[in-house]
């Protein structure tokens, strides 16, 4: 049969995969690298997707980089064309994690290699490799911020002076991005001791990721819960003191609730409230003192990985990991490259954000 005039064809035949082969090495022009990415309505998706098509084409790939609007159905035919119009790698970050089996069966058996790109793609052994952020580091440094804002916690990690008892609610995203899972457990076992202690209260009684998490990690879906949670459980006069918010959008329709509510006015102080992603407009209400922080996590560097990570698989290598164990996807454990992110507060703004060239100072003054 074929299988075996083929292996008795021995080595040294063209395209016989990795190590030892000896066939020219593909000419990267004559090679598409699909990116699909989740939403433009989030500034950190627009940043990543520029990010690594300047990366790929900087390393001589054609690029198809595609948005999905939130939709899963979009994201899976984006997907089905990369794969028929011939991608030889794809760049995914999922909408939905678990939504993509079909697609990516059907590319391993083209031969397609897949990079999860910062959310995991679970229920699939065809995922080669995940890029990303350290998921539930990112969650601990979300918990402490709003631990030093209450000033239960130092920066440097010691006891803060004050003792609450401090009333604060807790959000969570999008239940279907595997992100927002690791980003809850890693800030609720960071506040966890303190609500046992009883210096953090969850006036609502929602501490379930199912009562926090916001759909799609929408902006106005957080906004409505937080209308909801001040009316049901704050109209006997007691105060908010803290809100965990996962992402820089779900913080501003937290902010927005609570302004409508006539907090930030006299007598009526913000709470603290956290954020991920450092989106410009939240930089600038961080250096207005209406959101005390963010979790800044350099994109850049997350393209970078990803750029190295393709030429990799191109090249029939084994992408090098930082972590073979955190990341399991049902299937199999995806090898992973973890990048480290950062906590911004006003004091550090202009350091982590301006210094570094992430943005220009008048973009940080602009909010835009
Ligand atoms: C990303 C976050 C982002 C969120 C909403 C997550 O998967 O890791 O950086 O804030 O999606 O877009």
């Amino acid at each position: 049969g074929l299988a075996l005039t083929l292996s008795a064809c021995g080595g040294g035949g063209a395209g016989t995969g990795a190590g030892g082969d000896d066939s020219a090495p593909a000419d990267k022009g004559d090679i598409t690298v699909g990116v699909a990415m989740p939403t433009q309505t989030s500034e950190r998706w627009i940043a990543d997707g520029n990010n690594v098509k300047a990366g790929l084409e900087k390393a001589g790939y054609k690029v198809d980089l595609q948005y999905a609007n939130d939709d899963i159905p979009t994201q899976s035919q984006q997907i089905d064309q990369m794969i028929t119009k011939g991608d030889k790698v794809l760049i995914v970050a999922a909408i939905d994690g678990t939504a993509l089996s079909s697609q990516l069966s059907s590319a391993a058996s083209a031969g397609v290699k897949i990079i999860s790109y910062d959310r995991l793609i679970r229920g699939s052994g065809d995922v080669d490799f995940y890029v990303s952020f350290d998921n539930y580091k990112v969650g601990v440094q979300q918990g402490t911020s709003l631990l030093t804002g209450l000033g239960l916690k130092n920066a440097d990690g010691s006891e803060g002076t004050a003792t609450g008892p401090f009333n604060v609610e807790l959000f969570a995203g999008s239940l279907d991005d595997n992100n927002a899972q690791f980003f809850w457990d890693g800030a609720f076992d960071t506040l966890k001791p303190y609500i046992d202690s009883g210096q953090l209260v969850v006036k609502s009684g929602q501490t379930k990721i199912d009562q926090a998490a916001i759909l799609r990690w929408q902006q106005e879906t957080a906004q409505k819960r937080m209308e909801d949670l001040l009316t049901s459980a704050y109209n006997d006069g007691s105060k908010v003191d803290g809100v965990l918010s996962p992402y820089d959008g779900i913080s501003r329709g937290i902010i927005t609730a609570l302004q409508n509510a006539g907090y930030g006015g006299s007598g009526k102080p913000m709470p603290i409230i956290t954020g991920q992603d450092a989106e410009i407009a939240s930089v600038k209400l961080i250096n207005d003192g209406v959101q005390y922080s963010t979790i800044f996590k350099d994109t850049r560097k997350l393209a970078d990985e990803a750029v190295t990570v393709a030429t990799a698989l191109v090249e029939g290598d084994e992408p090098e990991a930082n972590d073979t164990e955190t990341y399991d996807n049902g299937v199999k454990v995806v090898p992973s490259y973890l990048l480290e992110s950062q906590i911004v507060t006003k004091d550090n703004v202009k350091s982590a954000l301006v210094d570094t060239g992430y943005y220009t100072q008048a973009e940080v003054d602009a909010g835009q």
